[in-house]
């Protein structure tokens, strides 16, 4: 890359805003999973969005690539500069700016972790809700950026729709300001929407104005037996009514993956006497004197009379329901200690979901016999984790090399019930060619007219989401 180009993106970031520090770059360049692994000339850490404006003017105008990260727990590719690009990290642009309880709203810069931006809620008494294992590092620039998901999205929807204004800086430094905190505001184009799950292909996020909500007071969390995963589906319905609506979260674990915890995680036990093929964690919350607790276990005693539920385990106390999701956030890593595995990130209709998974297990089983299905996450709404361990004793390599064949297999199956072949962690790299496959030439069209317009010389993190 031009040494003068270099010179000025120095300047322009200011002394404490970059790094040519081969140690310092490191942990940048290669994401979670290790899939992928980049390389760059120099690290950007701009404090200002007035810094971030004048780095983008200078790529622009010098037609030099450049690749935001956040907190660089993207599952997609999304955050690498896999073609020696310069690396913009958020992480310096971490303030709070402001708290507004009366208003219900808060504005963060793009660094500020996730799990930052729900305590900067808690001290004032209200409550963020987006939730997902990598809050600790994960920055809402980056939730935004990939419209992170999680397990609360049932009840207050995924990262757009707790956004209520944005700032973004355009490819050629541009600032559009639209860090508006209005909850109505039908004046044209709603342009935010557009930044929202770009994965920083149409502008850099610098700030969020974010919604906030009342703080349950109280929260009702059952570990639940059920027969099969229509079963659950009915009992959302049931469940849903029961609560009228308070259900925040409603997750679906299969038998294989409660075994890959119980072997894997210590501390971890079984809560309930005999094993059942699948389960459901569900949690609702609100005010104390709703007695969520009694309406959930009265509403579960119904439930197995219908034979929807065999068994259930109510948490009675804040340490129970942390011990119940304990169990949910380490199929994760229980599934990653048992050695290789094939993930998919799907989503199709909620009612959907048992015939997808009747079809698209065999449908795997077939390329890949003795492969291990371990299908768990969001039942409620409609996204599975739908992913298989190797075969006891197989080798994982040989495992991983029909990762294409096996996506291929489960994405056709989820295309067929109109789903969607990527619900919560994007397109990156790992997926742009299945976007070509299953999405309308004509949305492909109106997508790269829209990076065109708004990034004509390519710079914002070419090569991601669309070729
Ligand atoms: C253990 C684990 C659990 C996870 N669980 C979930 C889950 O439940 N739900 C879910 O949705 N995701 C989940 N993820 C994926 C990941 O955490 C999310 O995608 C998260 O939103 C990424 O945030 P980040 O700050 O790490 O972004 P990064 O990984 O740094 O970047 C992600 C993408 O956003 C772009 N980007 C980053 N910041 C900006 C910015 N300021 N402006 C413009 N573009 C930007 C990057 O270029 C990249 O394309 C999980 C990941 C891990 C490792």
């Amino acid at each position: 890359m031009n040494a003068d180009v270099l010179a000025r993106l120095k300047d322009a970031a200011g002394p404490k805003g970059f790094s040519v520090d081969p140690a310092e770059i490191a942990p940048h360049l290669e994401e979670w999973r290790g899939t992928w692994h980049g390389h760059t000339p120099l690290l950007l850490k701009p404090a200002t969005t007035a810094d971030v404006s004048r780095i983008l003017s200078i790529c622009n105008e010098t037609a030099t690539p450049i690749v935001p990260q956040g907190g660089n727990t993207g599952l997609v590719g999304g955050q690498i500069p896999l073609g020696g690009e310069i690396l913009l990290s958020l992480a310096r642009m971490s303030r709070v700016r402001r708290v507004d309880k009366a208003g219900a709203n808060m504005i963060v810069e793009a660094g500020v972790t996730l799990a930052g931006a729900q305590v900067a809620a808690s001290d004032a008494e209200m409550y963020f809700p987006l939730s997902i294992a990598s809050e600790g590092s994960a920055t809402i620039g980056g939730n935004l950026s990939t419209n992170a998901g999680g397990v609360h999205v049932l009840r207050y929807g995924m990262a757009r729709d707790l956004v209520l204004g944005l700032e973004v800086v355009l490819a050629d430094g541009r600032v559009l300001d639209m860090l508006r905190t209005l909850r109505k505001d039908n004046t044209g184009y709603d342009l935010k929407n557009l930044f929202i799950g770009a994965e920083g292909t149409l502008g850099i996020i610098t700030a969020a104005a974010l919604k906030l909500f009342p703080q349950p007071a109280e929260y009702a969390t059952a570990l639940v037996a059920v027969p099969d995963p229509r079963a659950a589906v009915d009992l959302l319905a049931q469940l849903q009514s029961a609560t009228g609506g308070l259900l925040s979260a409603y997750e679906l674990i299969a038998r294989s993956g409660l075994e890959l915890v119980l072997a894997h995680i210590p501390g971890a036990g079984d809560p309930l006497q005999a094993p059942s093929p699948w389960y459901v964690l569900a949690e609702a919350g609100g005010a104390a004197r709703f007695a969520l607790r009694q309406v959930l276990e009265d509403a579960l005693a119904a439930a197995m009379e219908a034979g929807l539920a065999s068994d259930a385990v109510v948490a009675s106390s804040e340490a129970q329901r942390a011990s119940l999701w304990r169990l949910r956030e380490n199929l994760s890593e229980a599934q990653k200690k048992e050695g290789a595995s094939l993930k998919h990130d799907i989503a199709v209709p909620v009612a959907a979901i048992p015939d997808f998974v009747a079809r698209a297990i065999p449908a795997v089983l077939t390329a890949v016999p003795g492969a291990r299905p371990v299908p768990f996450g969001h039942l409620g709404d409609g996204n599975l984790h739908f992913n298989f361990s190797l075969p006891k004793g197989g080798d994982g390599d040989a495992f991983l090399a029909k990762r294409a064949e096996v996506a291929r297999v489960v994405h056709d199956v989820v295309h067929d019930f109109q789903g969607s072949m990527s619900a919560e962690h994007g397109i990156g790299v790992m997926k742009r060619d299945e976007l070509l496959r299953y999405k309308s030439a004509a949305e492909i069209g109106v997508m790269r007219a829209l990076k065109r317009l708004l990034d004509p010389n390519d710079i914002l993190n070419p090569g991601k989401v669309l070729t």
